[in-house]
Parts: structure tokens; C-alpha cells; sequence
């Protein structure tokens, strides 16, 4: 049996990160004894664009909320802006802290300046496994509980207004919600349901009462439901 020694971690919030996140932070810091400190920030130069970093000489992780912010990966999946930042937040710090756990194990790694692609495919599947388990129980943040993101947020939504009505209404209603992805384009997105009875089956599901929720009545699923129908590796971090 392994024992965890829990230890503090220092955590550097230059923005204003989302409690829910900062909390994920200590709690997946403090079983690592290569993790020191967290930094939330945001448009940082040296990470050119990727969503987070760790350094291993400093035992640091650094998550970039602002490639978070603009990063809209997820939302190719019929997943929502909203959610798709908050995934990003979540998954690129679970994704931070696997490679921290992976030079626990493997101290020599600290002497690769890029690590093997077997690590970041592993730091991707822990991740993804993660985000997944959080999914279960978790429910996605407010916009004002996401502080600095939401901030981002609500002026991106702002100006995509003019030309897209619609599309941001329709993430206002949902917010809050248990509401994660448009069913609909989710079940398109994705090579999962083989044609259109199977996406029938879906929103019949939805219908019923036995998955996802609806919403001013239109159909969504869940977080959880969502991540696991569309997952599939899209990192961009180190
Ligand atoms: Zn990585």
C-alpha cells in the first residue's frame, strides 16, 4: 500500500480563477510531492498559445485560462461555449498534474525538454478519465462563479450578440443548468450513433426522462453525457 503524504500547495491566482478550480488544484496538488505551486493566469507569452504547463524544476503548474477562454475545441462536439471553457480549465489542469504524478514516478524525466508522446498520450487518457469522474458529480459553474473566465465570457458573448442572437441566448438559458451540449449536434458530431434512428433512440431518451435534460424545450445532455459521447484527444498543452 502506498501512503499519500497531503501537503499544502501554494497557489498564485494573478486573474481571478474559479473557486471549484482552485479547489481542484489543492486537492490534486497536495498527493503529488512534485507539485509545489499552481499559477492561474492568463495570455501568458511563454506558453504560446497552449492551454497549460508544467515545470518540473520549479514543481509548478501553470494553467492559462486564456487559451481556455478562447479555445473551442470542445464546442466542434456540439458542446456549449460555457462548458467548453470550463472542460478546458479542468482538463488542461488534470492534464498538468498527470505529468507531475508521471516525473514522481519517473524522476529522470526532468531531463527531456519535450517529453516522450507516450507520456502526453497517458496525461491525455488521465485527464480525460478525470474530467470524466468529475463529470459525475459535478455541476458546471456559473458564469459568476467563474470570475475572471466568466468576465471573458460574458464580453465574448457580448459582441458575438450583433451577428448571432440565437447562439448567445441560448447559452444564457442554459447557464446554470444541468445543460452541457445541443443533443442534436452532438449526436451529428459524432461517429457514435450510426444513423438517424440511433439519434432518434438519443432525444427519445431525453424525452423519457432517462438522460439529459431539456431546456426551454430543447434537448440536452449532461456534462457527463456529453464528455462521453464525443470524447476523443484534442491537447493543445505541453
Ligand atoms: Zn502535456
Amino acid at each position: 500500500m502506498k501512503v499519500i503524504q497531503e501537503k499544502n500547495v501554494h497557489i498564485i491566482d494573478n486573474k481571478g480563477a474559479p473557486p471549484e478550480l482552485v479547489r481542484l488544484a489543492q486537492e490534486a496538488g497536495s498527493k503529488c510531492s512534485t507539485i509545489d505551486v499552481v499559477v492561474f493566469d492568463a495570455f501568458i507569452d511563454k506558453l504560446k498559445g497552449n492551454l497549460g504547463c508544467f515545470d518540473p524544476v520549479i514543481k509548478t503548474v501553470i494553467i492559462d485560462m486564456g487559451a481556455c477562454v478562447t479555445n473551442t475545441a470542445w464546442m466542434k462536439k456540439g458542446i456549449l461555449y460555457i462548458p467548453n471553457v470550463w472542460f478546458n480549465l479542468v482538463f488542461s489542469l488534470f492534464h498538468e498534474v498527470a505529468h507531475a504524478f508521471q516525473l514522481e514516478e519517473e524522476p529522470t524525466l526532468i531531463e527531456f525538454n519535450e517529453l516522450p508522446e507516450e507520456f502526453e498520450e497517458e496525461a491525455n487518457k488521465i485527464a480525460e478519465d478525470s474530467l470524466i469522474e468529475w463529470a459525475k458529480e459535478g455541476t458546471i459553474p456559473r458564469l459568476s462563479e467563474l470570475n475572471w473566465a466568466g468576465d471573458r465570457i460574458k464580453s465574448t458573448l457580448n459582441k458575438l450578440y450583433a451577428q448571432s442572437p440565437q447562439t448567445v441566448l441560448e447559452e444564457l438559458t442554459v447557464e446554470g443548468t444541468k445543460a452541457a451540449a445541443n443533443a442534436l449536434h452532438a449526436s451529428l458530431s459524432t461517429d457514435r450513433y450510426a444513423d438517424e434512428q440511433e439519434r432518434g433512440q438519443l432525444l427519445k431518451s431525453i424525452d423519457d426522462g432517462d438522460i439529459g435534460t431539456i431546456v426551454e424545450g430543447k434537448k440536452y445532455l449532461t456534462a457527463y453525457e456529453a464528455i462521453n459521447t464525443t470524447q476523443e484527444g484534442h491537447y493543445e498543452g505541453h
